[in-house]
């Protein structure tokens, strides 16, 4: 440990570790905080010459030990400079945004980005902002999108429902010649698996509601910086009055100790379970770029150490709603609710043609996302198999009572 750089688990651990600060003890405390006594009026000074730092106590709002340490945290794994704790995923998305725009820009958006940033961006349009959308699969083509007044590109890899991997290195190394901010949501892949501003991104969004807190009993956000990026963003969060709850953000930095060995499990168990359903009657397609044969699958094997465990199958196109409706009821283990990466195996149905460009979707069957948990995963492979049965059965009776 000594005479070299501690492994990436081992820095998971310790990262923004400072028992020396609490006495000693393991964990920072919850600090429950609004106003910050000072002892006289120099420290009070003092704690407000630099607001873009705030290492030193000021206000509730501009954090606490707690929100200091996710943030240490954070930047370490992901490689940054500084990072900046926000209340929700898409508050992180929307303050890395307004940090950058102004009257008259351009900007570039995936097509395949989660939706409520989407929706984030179209409304940009009543600032005089233009917003963009292109091809997740642009790569270094996106040279011909840019103009004079394109201020940013924004990435999501893979996309959200329909995943997929975006050439980040192809697309940064091209907007960092021009002068263009590149923002990436990291959300999926969490620093365990792939670390973007290594690819030469200037920004990284999370929605830590996911992975990072893990246990599906947070909304929590955060923004990772270079040195360059991290002064407007910061600034920006100050300006919208960004911040994170203390139970959240305790949650936020308690999730990471466990991240690398959750992942694995998650990444495992959502290989095999991708994989089978690849082989089953009733799926015509698996949309996971951990799985060989994904068109993101090369992307995914050079940018990426690991998968998440979400991805999206697209059923045969005979199956309607209705049929569809009754599978998803008839699971016992994947419970039918919105987010993801917490410790339970999740399944909701998809309309990517609803969010996208129009003709950019054209598969017919209906799309589900599923989100492999940590139960086990032969119980969750009974339990899929369960669901599909009872498809055929529903569409199988219909066609026979046609
Ligand atoms: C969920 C999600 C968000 C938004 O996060 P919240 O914490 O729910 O606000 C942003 N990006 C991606 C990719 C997400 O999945």
């Amino acid at each position: 440990m000594i005479d070299r750089q501690p492994s990436f688990e081992t820095r998971l651990v310790r990262a923004g570790w400072e028992p020396h600060l609490e006495n000693g003890y393991l964990n920072p405390p919850i600090y429950r905080s609004s106003t910050v006594l000072y002892s006289d009026v120099a420290s009070m000074e003092q704690s407000q010459a630099d607001p873009l730092r705030r290492e030193l106590p000021a206000y509730g709002r501009f954090g606490t030990p707690t929100g200091r340490a996710f943030e240490l945290a954070l930047t370490e794994l992901e490689g940054g400079y500084a990072s900046v704790v926000t209340c929700s995923g898409l508050a992180a998305v929307t303050t890395a945004l307004m940090a950058f725009v102004k009257a008259g820009d351009h900007i570039l958006v995936s097509d395949s980005v989660y939706t409520s940033s989407r929706r984030f961006c179209d409304s940009l349009a009543a600032f005089g902002i233009e917003t963009e959308y292109y091809d997740p699969r642009i790569g270094d083509g996106i040279a011909d999108l840019l103009r004079p007044n394109t201020r940013l590109v924004y990435l999501e890899s893979p996309g959200s429902t329909t995943f997929e991997v975006q050439d980040i290195p192809a697309i940064t190394s091209v907007c960092r010649a021009r002068g263009v901010v590149t923002i990436v949501d990291n959300t999926w892949a969490t620093p365990v698996f792939c670390r973007p501003l290594e690819l030469g991104a200037d920004v990284v969004v999370h929605s830590a509601t996911k992975y990072l807190t893990g246990h599906a009993d947070s909304i929590l956000g955060a923004i990772v910086c270079t040195e360059d990026t991290y002064a407007p963003v910061r600034s920006a969060a100050i300006r919208l009055g960004q911040t994170a709850g203390a139970d959240d953000v305790y949650m936020g930095l308690r999730g990471i100790r466990t991240l690398g060995v959750r992942l694995r499990q998650h990444h495992q168990q959502a290989l095999e379970l991708a994989g089978w359903l690849q082989e089953q009657d009733e799926v015509s397609r698996v949309l996971y770029p951990a799985l060989p044969g994904d068109p993101g699958h090369e992307l995914w094997r050079r940018d990426f150490s690991g998968a998440a465990g979400l991805f999206s199958i697209v059923l045969n196109p005979w199956y309607g709603k209705a049929e569809v409706d009754a599978m998803l009821e008839r699971l016992r283990l994947f419970g039918l609710g919105h987010s993801w990466g917490g410790y339970e195996s999740l399944i909701v149905p998809a309309d990517p043609a609803a969010h996208r460009l129009p003709g950019s979707w054209d598969e017919p069957g209906i799309v589900l996302r599923v989100h492999v948990g940590l139960e086990d995963v032969e119980d969750l492979k009974r339990d899929l198999a369960a669901g599909l049965e009872q498809l055929s059965q529903d569409c199988c009776s219909e066609l026979a009572a046609v």
